[in-house]
């Protein structure tokens, strides 16, 4: 067994499940440990596999639950060095439960294998993730301000992707943004957007690419049948019968097999 979810997605707050059937792994925890808990509940993960929590860069809608949980299950926080100087008021006191990772050294956590890797993000360390567990590959990429040749390498042969979809180009030059704003989102240090994620699946399309989650949709700049469509058409165009889902804000997927 080997299975994900998306617990919630947004630029309110991200969380995503990563398990195996003996361990799991929380990649950020962006929102309350109540709504951690209560999705975890209704997806029957007990809480007692889990094993750890990956914080992939500062941002708060990547870390606001990370400390209260890593302290109710006395769990690891797995946290690059940079990063965590950056975010250790954020987390609290986490006694001897601080782990480090570096960004380009791959770890376990539990029997999971996890490869972080370098995103283009504007935070101080920011990380993707590759998850590794009998034979197959999960890809978790929902923070990037481009696809660099280093995130299509590592993404590649992934059998699911959790991938960024931020906004839409001509919702965010329309919106309500002020300009440097709207110029930091689309920067090469920003967000995806839909098209650039059409981008890279366009690069690393291969048979065994089953799901994918559309993720980090910007409520402002975005609609997710704006992302999910555009995907749609290009999967469509390649004759692809990938499956297609969108992350919500308020609510987790199910738990996909991997
Ligand atoms: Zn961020
Ligand atoms: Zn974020």
């Amino acid at each position: 067994m080997f299975q994900t979810s998306v617990l919630a997605s947004g630029s309110k707050g991200n969380s995503v499940l990563v398990r195996s059937r003996d361990s799991a792994i929380l990649v950020d925890a962006g929102i309350s440990m109540k709504r951690v808990f209560h999705a975890l509940e209704q997806l029957k993960v007990p809480l007692k596999i889990l094993k750890g929590i990956i914080i992939s860069h500062e941002h708060s809608d990547h870390t606001k639950g990370a400390g209260a949980i890593s302290r109710r299950l006395k769990i690891p926080i797995y946290v690059s060095p940079d990063t965590y100087a950056f975010c250790a008021h954020k987390l609290g006191d986490l006694k001897d439960r601080l782990a480090y990772f570096e960004t380009g050294t791959p770890f376990e956590v539990g029997n999971i294998l996890v490869n972080p890797f370098s995103s283009s993000h504007d935070a101080i360390d920011s990380s993707n993730f590759v998850f590794e567990y009998d034979e197959k590959k999960l890809g978790v990429a929902i923070d990037l301000g481009y696809p660099s040749g280093l995130t299509v390498h590592k993404l590649s042969g992934a059998h699911t992707l959790i991938l960024e979809s931020n906004h839409d180009h001509e919702m965010l030059m329309d919106g309500p943004y002020d300009w440097a704003l709207k110029m930091r989102v689309k920067s090469n240090k920003g967000h995806l957007s839909n098209e650039q994620a059409v981008g890279l699946i366009s690069q690393i399309l291969h048979p065994g690419l089953k799901t994918i989650v559309l993720a980090h949709l910007s409520e402002i700049n975005n609609h997710p049948e704006l992302a999910f469509q555009l995907m749609q058409n290009y999967l469509h165009s390649v004759r692809s019968d990938i499956r297609l889902m969108v992350a919500s804000q308020d609510c987790h997927t199910p738990l996909i097999d991997i």
